[in-house]
């Protein structure tokens, strides 16, 4: 694309949409496009999240809506990894889900926690450094203590985040390889993601990085906080947990969502989600969650419950989450934009 051309357009996204842009993209010299061009690329990506398909595919996990699943309509009414059909049901709607976007679908098959099932990978294989892995999560799965599961919170905002992801960057390369895995089995222990990351370690698979979302669509205060949970500041992998904790920071600060959401880290090794599965094998991840902390008193009352319904979701501050998750995963993966762009591509070692 000529120089020209790149640079019209930059402007007018920067008008139409993002007016710090106008500042930022268009008084620089010509010499800075390459990286803007990069920028706003991840921009694009960003702009593509709609509240109302969000809503529309949560409907579908959570059985609010029937959903198409192999050329037929079935209403998920659980997720729970015991439930037989409705899981079976729930990974094969992912499964499609990923195929027809372009994005080579598999599953995994596991066996842990006396109970079996199946979590399902999407893969967008690198062409610069595909031996590099980030794996972008979320649990498929739910429970309930009363009744049926919709478990839309948790974790369907998480699992449509996924999805929704995957298909907005299938279009673009990236340098590394982006897989994209659900897992079921979570509420049991972590069961699925606990054999994935053990075979990960087993087989030396090389993943810089594993961006896990548990719960994003729950706020019901002023305050649009996102906890980002690493592991303990004296641990060793505490810098690389980090690493992707500011690539979701420098997300929502330089690519217009500031105040929007406020990005908190939380340096607790919290073991409650699939992350911990990652740690424990010693791979880079964090867990990007709604405001999960006790003290600040803005947990989900519905957690667990067959109350966990889309129609208590805050759809605003859900939809800023998952486009500061689509920033941040083409972040971590680097966009290969143009053979010569100038790419943001944090430094990750296992
Ligand atoms: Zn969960």
């Amino acid at each position: 694309m000529p120089h020209r051309t790149i640079r019209r357009w930059i402007c007018w996204f920067g008008t139409t949409l993002f007016a710090s842009l106008i500042l930022a993209g268009c008084s620089l010299p010509a010499i800075a496009w390459q990286a803007e061009t990069s920028d706003s690329a991840i921009l694009g990506m960003m702009a593509q999240v709609e509240t109302t398909t969000l809503i529309d595919r949560v409907n579908q996990l959570a059985g609010e809506t029937p959903a198409q699943i192999g050329g037929e309509s079935y209403t998920i009414t659980t997720r729970d990894t015991g439930s037989g059909l409705p899981i079976a049901k729930a990974t094969q709607f992912a499964y499609e889900f990923l195929e027809t976007r372009g994005v080579a679908a598999s599953y995994h098959y596991w066996n842990e926690c006396d109970i079996e099932n199946r979590n399902v990978v999407g893969e967008i294989t690198g062409v610069e450094r595909p031996e590099e892995i980030v794996l972008v999560t979320a649990h498929l799965d739910s429970i309930s203590t009363s009744g049926l599961a919709p478990g839309a919170d948790d974790d369907a905002s998480g699992s449509v985040g996924v999805l929704t992801i995957a298909e907005i960057l299938a279009p673009y390369q990236f340098q590394r390889t982006l897989r994209f895995v659900l897992f079921t089995g979570e509420e049991q222990g972590l069961c699925g993601s606990d054999v994935y990351a053990r075979q990960a370690a087993a087989s030396n698979l090389n993943i810089v990085a594993v961006f896990n979302m548990d719960m994003i669509a729950w706020d019901s205060d002023a305050e649009p906080i996102v906890r980002l949970h690493t592991r303990q500041t004296n641990d060793a992998g505490y810098a690389a947990d980090l690493a992707i904790a500011n690539t979701f920071i420098r997300v929502v600060e330089e690519y217009g969502l500031k105040g929007a959401l406020t990005p908190i880290v939380a340096p607790d090794a919290l073991d409650m989600s699939d992350t911990y599965s990652f740690w424990d094998n010693g791979y880079p991840a964090i867990l990007a969650i709604e405001d999960d902390d006790d003290d600040a008193g803005d947990f989900n009352p519905y957690y667990h419950t067959s109350a966990d319904r889309v129609s208590e979701f805050n759809t605003t501050y859900y939809t800023n989450f998952v486009k500061a998750a689509v920033g941040t995963t083409a972040l971590l993966a680097g966009v290969v934009h143009t053979p010569k762009a100038k790419l943001y591509l944090p430094a990750m070692s296992r």
